[in-house]
C-alpha cells in the first residue's frame, strides 16, 4: 500500500493482505477501517473511490490494516460499534455487542408491548447496548443497567448520553448484592457463558475482550445458575426472565429453569437456527 493510490486501490490492497493472513471477512474489515479513516460512510466509499487519500490518512490506514491482521477486532480500532439502529462506544474493557444479541432485545420489547411491562433491568450491561435500546424503543417507566465493572460503567454511562437516553439507572453490583429490595418486571441478560475448555478453542480476535465478559465458573453455568436460583426475588408478579444462551449447553440450562418457580418456558432460536434465548414467567 503506498501513498498517491486511491481509495480503489487502497482497498483492494488492504483485501488482499488481509485475505493473505488468513481472515475470512477482509473486504468488510478493509472498507470499515477505511471509512473509518476518512470520516466518511462505509457505503459512501463507492462515491468516492477515485479520490486520493492524504499520505497522513493513507499511514493511519496501514496501521489500522496491520493491527487487523494481527486479529484486533476492526470495533476496537475504530472504538464504535453498531447495535440495533445505534452506535455504541467501546473499548477493551467492555465485551463487542454482537448481532446475535439484537434479537433479546427484539424479544424483550415484543414481551414488554404485549404484557404492558413498565420497568427492566439489564444483568451484566457491558456497552450498554442492551439497556440502551430497550430505553430508547421501548414504553419503559423505568430501565436499570447492572455491571460488576466500574470500567464497564463507565462506557455505558457514555454511551447513555451519547445515544441520549437519559432515564437509565447504571447499578455497580456483582449479579443481585447490591439491587437491595428494587424489583422488575423483565429481567434481561447476555452472560458470559463460555467454559474454560470452550475459551481455549476461541478465535483469536476473542482475545482482546475482556475474559470477564466471555467465560463463566461451573463449565459455563455460573450465571444460570445464579439468575435461575436468584432472580424470583427481584422480579414483580408474573414477570420475565429473558437470557440469552450458550447454544451448547441448551438442555444444561433448560434443566437449571424446570422448576417449581418458572412457568411457560420458551426457547427461541436466532437467525441461524440455533437455540438463541430462554424466556420463563415467574409462578407467582
Ligand atoms: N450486555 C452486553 C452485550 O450483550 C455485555 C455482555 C457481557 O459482557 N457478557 O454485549
Amino acid at each position: 500500500m503506498l501513498t498517491g493510490e486511491s481509495v480503489y486501490t487502497l482497498l483492494k490492497a488492504a483485501e488482499k493482505f488481509l485475505n493473505s493472513k488468513g481472515l475470512t471477512d477482509s473486504k468488510a474489515d478493509s472498507e470499515v477501517l477505511l471509512s473509518f479513516v476518512l470520516r466518511t460512510k462505509r457505503s459512501k466509499l463507492h462515491l468516492i473511490r477515485d479520490q486520493k487519500p492524504t499520505d497522513k490518512q493513507v499511514s493511519q490506514y496501514k496501521e489500522y490494516i496491520l493491527r487487523r491482521s494481527q486479529r484486533e477486532p476492526a470495533a476496537y480500532i475504530t472504538g464504535f460499534a453498531g447495535f440495533m439502529d445505534f452506535e455504541f462506544k467501546i473499548n477493551r474493557s467492555v465485551l463487542i455487542p454482537r448481532p446475535e444479541t439484537e434479537l433479546l432485545v427484539e424479544v424483550a420489547l415484543s414481551v414488554a408491548k404485549k404484557e404492558n411491562k413498565k420497568s427492566a433491568l439489564d444483568l451484566c450491561t457491558g456497552s450498554g447496548c442492551i439497556a440502551i435500546s430497550l430505553s430508547k424503543l421501548g414504553t419503559f417507566d423505568n430501565v436499570a443497567a447492572l455491571d460488576i465493572s466500574k470500567n464497564a460503567l463507565n462506557i455505558a454511562k457514555e454511551n447513555a448520553e451519547i445515544n441520549n437516553a437519559t432515564d437509565i439507572d447504571f447499578i455497580e453490583s456483582d449479579i443481585f448484592d447490591s439491587i437491595g429490595d428494587r424489583k422488575f418486571d423483565i429481567i434481561v441478560s447476555n452472560p458470559p457463558y463460555i467454559s474454560e475448555t470452550e475459551y481455549s478453542t476461541l478465535e483469536p480476535e476473542l482475545g482482546y475482550e475482556p475474559k470477564i465478559a466471555l467465560t463463566a465458573k461451573d463449565g459455563g453455568l455460573f450465571f444460570y445458575n445464579e439468575v435461575g436460583s436468584k432472580v424470583l426475588d427481584y422480579l414483580n408478579n408474573d414477570g420475565v426472565v429473558l437470557i440469552e444462551l450458550n447454544a451448547n449447553k441448551l438442555d444444561e440450562i433448560r434443566q437449571i429453569f424446570l422448576d417449581d418457580n418458572y412457568k411457560e418456558i420458551e426457547i427461541i432460536n436466532d437467525y441461524a437456527n440455533l437455540p438463541r434465548i430462554l424466556k420463563a414467567k415467574i409462578f407467582k
